[in-house]
């Protein structure tokens, strides 16, 4: 029987992995994380009887260890609790669905410890992907890309050879802003911000789609997974979400993965690769007729040509943008800044920044949290 650790489970992704779980059956559940939901993380408790759960708020934690006192499940809290969970079970795959840089410490963990990743945590290959990815070829261990994009991508190499590659494609729906010029995105609302127009998603990721910053992050994902240069990934607006992504190879042949926007079939190849099992989406080509394609707009959506800078630059700098566009939608989502504001915030702190090559963990941990800091600055003063 496959095992598996969910962290994050109570998240978009972690809520299907645990539907697929359910619907095949044969995957025993052996730790299971959420950030604050213990309602919801005691319902999935019960049903999925994990060896052990872990909570990131203390307090949370807490009543959810008197909640379920009943099922002798312990249950740990903060980084020691996620640690536990990416760690101490004989899961064979961690599906990581966290959102954010806190990702990174659980994943490390995890692949000292031999299991294989189903990714689905951007910011841990962005911010850290030349620690990430040595460490996993050292220990063997898979890292199977649970994105769209990327498992299109890692579809289309099946039985390919990665030295052939020419150019990765990486499509992008343009979310719901498409078209619109900058004057028209200052009067942005969250409500809109928050309406994509295929994907339901978190919030934060539906922020990161409208700006085109999650495609950013993508692009530098990809860098690292597929060991190909920044330049040679290119990104194109294909709106109706039909292309998840392609390969193109030297001698021109493109390799494409199509199918519905329905995030559980990533999620079951990665938790099955290389299985595939039955799933319920179908395209239907004839009521489709077209897929139209363009350029994306990054003077519009200037996050994405921030992304690329970050992403060439290397060092320090992807944690930068990383770290700002983490802060600045938060700050979004709670009303403090403006829709504008987020890019204009990575922007600026990408320019102040005194990029440092090969950073340790720890250096971008603290870059990561000084980062923070100067926008809290900036935003006291502001107000
Ligand atoms: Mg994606």
């Amino acid at each position: 029987m496959r095992k598996v650790a969910i962290l994050g489970s109570t998240g978009s992704i972690g809520t299907q992995a645990l539907e697929i779980v359910r619907a095949n059956g044969d995957i025993q559940v052996t730790a299971l994380t959420a950030a604050r939901n213990i309602e919801k993380l005691e319902a999935q408790i019960r049903e999925f009887k994990p060896r052990l759960a872990a909570v990131w708020e203390k307090e949370a934690a807490e009543i959810l260890r008197g909640r379920i006192a009943d099922l002798g499940i312990p249950v740990y809290a903060g980084m020691e609790g996620m640690l536990a969970a990416a760690g101490e079970t004989d899961a064979q795959i961690v599906v990581t669905a966290v959102v954010g840089m806190i990702g990174i410490l659980p994943t490390l963990r995890a692949i000292q410890n031999g299991k294989d990743i189903a990714l689905a945590n951007k910011e841990t290959l962005v911010t850290a992907g030349h620690l990430i990815m040595p460490l996993a070829e050292e220990k063997q261990v898979r890292i199977l890309p649970v994105d769209s994009e990327h498992s299109a991508i890692f579809q289309a190499l099946n039985g390919e050879n990665r030295k052939e590659i020419a150019n990765l494609w990486i499509t992008a729906s343009g979310g719901p802003f498409l078209g619109r010029t900058r004057e028209e995105l200052k009067t942005v609302r969250l409500e809109d911000a928050l309406k994509h127009p295929n994907w339901v998603m978190g919030k934060k990721i539906t922020i990161d789609s409208s700006t085109l910053v999650n495609k950013g992050l993508e692009v530098m994902e990809a860098r690292w997974l597929f060991g190909v240069p920044m330049d040679r990934i290119r990104v194109v607006i294909q709106p109706k979400s039909i292309i998840h992504s392609m390969v193109e190879f030297l001698d021109g042949a493109v390799m494409a993965q199509l199918g519905t926007p329905d995030m559980k079939l990533p999620i079951q190849y990665a938790l099955y690769y290389p299985e595939r099992r039955p799933l319920s989406g179908r395209l239907d080509f004839w009521q489709l007729s077209e897929i139209a394609f363009a350029k994306p707009d990054t003077d519009t959506f200037k996050g994405l040509r921030l992304a690329y800078e970050a992403g060439r630059q290397e060092g320090t700098l992807p944690t930068v943008f990383n770290a700002a566009n983490e802060w600045a939608v938060a700050r979004f989502l709670e009303g403090k800044i403006g829709y504008l504001d987020i890019a204009d915030r990575i922007e600026h702190m990408m320019m102040r920044h005194d990029n440092r090559k090969h950073p340790s963990l720890e250096e971008i941990l603290e870059t990561e949290k000084r980062t923070c800091e100067c926008l809290d600055v900036w935003l006291a003063k502001k107000s």
